[in-house]
């Protein structure tokens, strides 16, 4: 892991550590604004080792654990909170921590004791046309990632529009739904800073992830790539000067990230729409087309994304349901 070093920028520090078996998001990055009160954005996975990790490089700014006064989590994902519950221990004392109410959820003892598979769950394989041998992998990988958080029950919820003060700086909270429902950035308007968690990445597309849970959802009718799409927009138009994300790379050049996001996505619609042309088909048919060389480990991520793509396709009248299945066969239109 060797990043280019965080630009220097007031009392904003970024400390990084390895995730091992996640190489493609090369890293879990997480903030520390060190002028009261002492905010960290973000956490990583429970990995052992990871706290020492971050320890070690909070050590080298001059802090302790015991000084967090705050935890912002920018989205519900393990490699984002699963490390909260080591940190308050560690800190000996209360601190608050916050989430978007949309993905308040995805971190409580109610959600993750289920091993994060569900009746939604069951429901979303049959429709997509999984089969029983990817059904117990993805069961299997539920329950690894389970392992690698604390639950936290406990949480401060955040709504859009909400500003965090400390000393220098005012975060305001923008509402960035697509990754996850309730994923967000903050924005920090004096230096043109935009911590932007999982919605923007400089080395890998984010991806817009298909919400299983949708029982869990506080909109039934949320579409994942529709409301990525819409946030991208959301933040495009701001005055940035560095991006930090929660994974991998600063980044100075926004505008053009994005437009190569967008880029991206129109290509795999027209591509899954292409596929679509030769026959009808289940989600779970189109992957040999759309992702030819899938490691068998990430089924889940590949019918993710061409069901996301799909509801684009529906929603512009260029493909709809030959039948509704279980599983569900789409057609061009
Ligand atoms: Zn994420």
């Amino acid at each position: 892991m060797n990043l280019t070093p965080f630009p220097q920028t007031g009392c904003i520090h970024g400390l990084s550590v390895p995730l091992p078996g996640f190489q493609a998001l090369i890293c879990s990055n997480m903030y520390v604004l060190g002028k009261g009160p002492i905010t960290l954005i973000d956490s990583a996975p429970k990995f052992p080792g990871s706290l020492f990790t971050m320890e070690r490089q909070l050590g080298d700014i001059g802090f302790s654990w015991s000084d967090v006064e705050r935890i912002i989590i920018t989205h519900g994902h393990i490699d984002h909170f699963g490390l909260v519950g080591q940190i308050r221990s560690a800190a000996h004392h209360d601190i608050p921590c916050y989430i978007h109410k949309d993905d308040g959820w995805r971190v409580t003892s109610d959600y993750l004791k289920s091993g994060m598979w569900s009746d939604d769950s069951d429901g979303f394989a049959a429709m997509v046309g999984m089969p029983v041998k990817d059904i117990e992998r993805m069961k299997r990988r539920s329950h690894f990632f389970k392992n690698l958080c604390d639950p936290i029950d406990d949480m401060c919820t955040m709504y859009d529009g909400d500003i965090f003060w400390t000393k220098d700086f005012e975060l305001l909270v923008i509402h960035t739904p697509g990754h996850s429902s309730g994923c967000c950035c903050l924005y920090e308007r004096q230096q043109k800073i935009l911590f932007s968690g999982d919605h923007i990445i400089k080395h890998i597309t984010p991806n817009p992830f298909h919400e299983v849970n949708r029982s869990r959802l506080c909109d039934p009718s949320y579409q994942s790539l529709k409301a990525y799409m819409a946030s991208l927009t959301r933040v495009e138009g701001l005055d940035v000067r560095y991006v930090f994300p929660g994974h991998g790379e600063y980044i100075e050049d926004l505008g053009t990230l994005i437009s190569g996001y967008r880029r991206h996505h129109q290509e795999r619609t027209d591509a899954i729409w292409d596929a679509l042309k030769k026959a009808p088909r289940s989600i779970y048919g189109l992957i040999g087309d759309i992702f030819p060389d899938l490691d068998e480990g990430e089924v889940f991520l590949a019918v993710s994304e061409i069901l996301v793509h799909l509801e684009v396709l529906m929603d512009e009248g260029r493909a709809g349901l030959a039948e509704n299945g279980p599983p569900a066969i789409y057609k061009v239109l």
